[in-house]
């Protein structure tokens, strides 16, 4: 068996989309929807990234009609971005988050994310990697010191069977060891 089939939490990359960055009371919502639907917050890091680095995170969009104006506006303002966990995180992320296409979504999928607050199809408030590889990759683009393997060696059974709590502080879940259960 691969040490990838034993994982019980699948990690993947959030990103809420400048639109919503610039509204505390969205963030606040989103982030109640996230905690609902019982994703783990991971890493949590809040950003304004430069244009040129933007051009490198959507580089498989360059050319499209929409990169022009989705460069400029994930460049616009600062980004939260975060790596979740859950058992299924990135079908169950993008199934939180809604399709693409935001005028379909709002009557499609009224209580997604992009169906509640999605302005346009480019400020459609909310990005999730959409494959273990694409995750990785992400995971890596935002949080390079961020060791994916250690994680699964040293941390991913503490979540899934540890004393598990929200540190509001630092937007992240945190586990207490429980000292007694390590030693039997
Ligand atoms: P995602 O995985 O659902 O975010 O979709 P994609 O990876 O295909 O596209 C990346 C981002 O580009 C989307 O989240 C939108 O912000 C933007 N985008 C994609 N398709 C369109 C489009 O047809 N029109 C516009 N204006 N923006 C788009």
């Amino acid at each position: 068996m691969s040490s990838a089939s034993r994982r019980s939490l699948q990690l993947t990359l959030a990103i809420l989309k400048p639109n919503v960055v610039s509204h505390p009371h969205l963030v606040h919502q989103i982030k109640e929807l996230i905690h609902q639907k019982e994703f783990l917050f991971i890493r949590s890091k809040r950003m304004h990234l430069p244009r040129a680095r933007v051009e490198d995170f959507y580089r498989e969009h360059e050319g499209r009609f929409f990169y022009n104006r989705l460069v400029s506006f994930m460049s616009s303002g600062p980004i939260s971005t975060h790596i979740l966990a859950r058992e299924n995180a990135i079908a169950e992320w993008r199934k939180l988050m809604g399709a693409t296409k935001v005028f379909k979504t709002i009557h499609e999928d009224p209580n997604s994310i992009r169906g509640q607050f999605g302005l346009t199809d480019t400020r459609n408030s909310t990005h999730g990697s959409d494959s273990d590889e694409t995750a990785l990759k992400e995971m890596n683009f935002f949080f390079p010191e961020f060791d994916v393997e250690d994680w699964y060696r040293e941390s991913e059974r503490h979540f899934l069977t540890g004393d598990v709590y929200f540190d509001e502080e630092h937007d992240i879940h945190r586990y207490k060891l429980n000292h007694a259960k390590l030693k039997s």
